[in-house]
């Protein structure tokens, strides 16, 4: 009699775990429920970056004085810098400049370093192509100003939660 009474009793508990642990279950299916999709109908929709979004690399060629400090900070040594000395104003002189895509890390040191500031960082992230070497892109390519998406009315910029936020809380109090 007594061990069929524990038996009962522990087939009880069990199933009141059981319940609960369901319960909790649905509590986070249903704080689910109430969110907006995370998920965006790319190309017809597009993220809209952060302001310090590390994107591919512009570069303008009249300011750069081929120092090749982005060289020397760059973790691989990523920017090649072609230059020739001017022996009569004995200056460098920029021939070329390129930096490959395929291999770059994206982690913004040579921007950082350039001390011309002729590096910086866009908001362009469709770097796709069907061929690897194209993309290693000379000073021309380089230097193509970014495409923004908010001017693209074919696009629908969605914005990501921290920039909702950020909107809401620069919003002055009534
Ligand atoms: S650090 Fe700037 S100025 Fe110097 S070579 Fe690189 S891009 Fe040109
Ligand atoms: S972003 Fe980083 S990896 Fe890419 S070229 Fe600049 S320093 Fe090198």
């Amino acid at each position: 009699m007594f061990p069929m009474v524990t038996g009962f009793m522990s087939y009880g508990q069990q199933t009141v775990r059981a319940a609960r642990y369901i319960g909790q279950g649905f509590i986070i299916t249903l704080s689910h429920a109430n969110r907006l999709p995370v998920t965006i109908q790319y190309p017809y929709e597009k993220s809209i970056t952060s302001e310090r979004f590390r994107g591919r690399i512009h570069f303008e060629f009249d300011k750069c004085i081929a120092c090749e400090v982005c060289v020397r900070v760059c973790p691989i040594n990523l920017p090649v810098v072609d230059w020739r000395l001017e022996t009569n104003i004995k200056k460098k002189q920029l021939l070329n400049y390129s930096i490959d895509f395929g291999v770059c890390i994206f982690c913004g040191n040579c921007v950082e370093y350039c001390p011309t500031n002729c590096l910086s960082m866009t908001e362009e992230y469709e770097l796709s192509a069907y061929d690897r070497h194209e993309l290693n892109y000379n000073q021309i390519a380089l230097g193509r100003l970014p495409i923004s998406i908010m001017g693209d009315y074919a696009i629908q910029p969605i914005m990501n939660s921290t920039q909702i936020n950020k909107i809401d809380k620069d919003k002055p109090l009534d």
